[in-house]
């Protein structure tokens, strides 16, 4: 019997033949704490994923798009937030493995390569691994470091505008160019958007022309 990882109660089993075809491995979460992540439903901005009856939405009206698109899937409502609370900052690991089957769901179709948003070394130290990795690499999601993360104070610390003007901290730790005409940037939660800008940019100044991201939480 598992148990669930959230809230400890026993996980009701999928039958064997579905989780050999479509997602190779049992769940680690209960339907009951699964029900409570509400995925978001259109209709959605074109750019940034947001729920908005206008194909763009005001926040992405007037800004530099380095990033193509976002793709959410989960609203960061409190229950979310509480799970955030468990993973990224009480350090639990394994919870990461939660949205395995809603990630490999949504991947299925994609071709692009896969570049996790990364923490910087002094944050990976403090928290014990980086939780985007984390989350890919419990979903048995491939997926390639192209990108390095220098120390800046908390995100949580900064107003909006701060966040919004945000500086470069991001750079290429890839070979020469990235050959990749595509890829799909990913990352745990999606605030402001300038995180995921500023990869894009990145991205942008290597080679790459069109970068799309996939976040968890919006
Ligand atoms: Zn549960
Ligand atoms: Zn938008």
């Amino acid at each position: 019997m598992i148990s669930c990882l959230l809230c400890s109660q026993p996980v009701k089993q999928t039958a064997s033949w579905e989780i050999s075809w479509l997602f190779q491995s049992p769940p680690v979460c209960c339907e009951t704490c699964l029900a409570e992540f509400e995925k978001l439903r259109g209709p959605l901005c074109t750019i940034c994923g947001k729920e908005s009856v206008e194909p763009i939405c005001e926040d992405c009206q007037d800004r530099t798009h380095f990033l193509d698109s976002n793709k959410s899937i989960y609203r960061y409502n409190d229950f979310a937030k509480e799970y955030m609370k468990q993973f990224k900052f009480q350090g639990d690991y394994e919870v990461g493995a939660i949205f395995k089957r809603a990630l490999r769901q949504y991947l299925a179709e994609k071709k692009q390569k896969i570049i996790p948003i990364p923490v910087s070394e002094a944050r990976k130290l403090e928290r014990g691994f980086n939780q985007t990795t984390a989350i890919l690499k419990q979903s048995d999601i491939i997926y390639e470091e192209l990108l390095a993360k220098r120390h800046t104070e908390k995100q949580s610390k900064k107003t909006k505008k701060e966040r919004l003007a945000a500086e470069q901290v991001f750079s290429f730790v890839g070979k020469e160019a990235c050959e990749e005409t595509e890829v799909l940037l990913f990352d745990d939660i999606y605030t402001t958007g300038s995180t995921l800008n500023l990869a894009a940019q990145i991205l942008k100044e290597a080679g790459v022309e069109k970068v799309s991201a996939l976040t968890i939480f919006r």
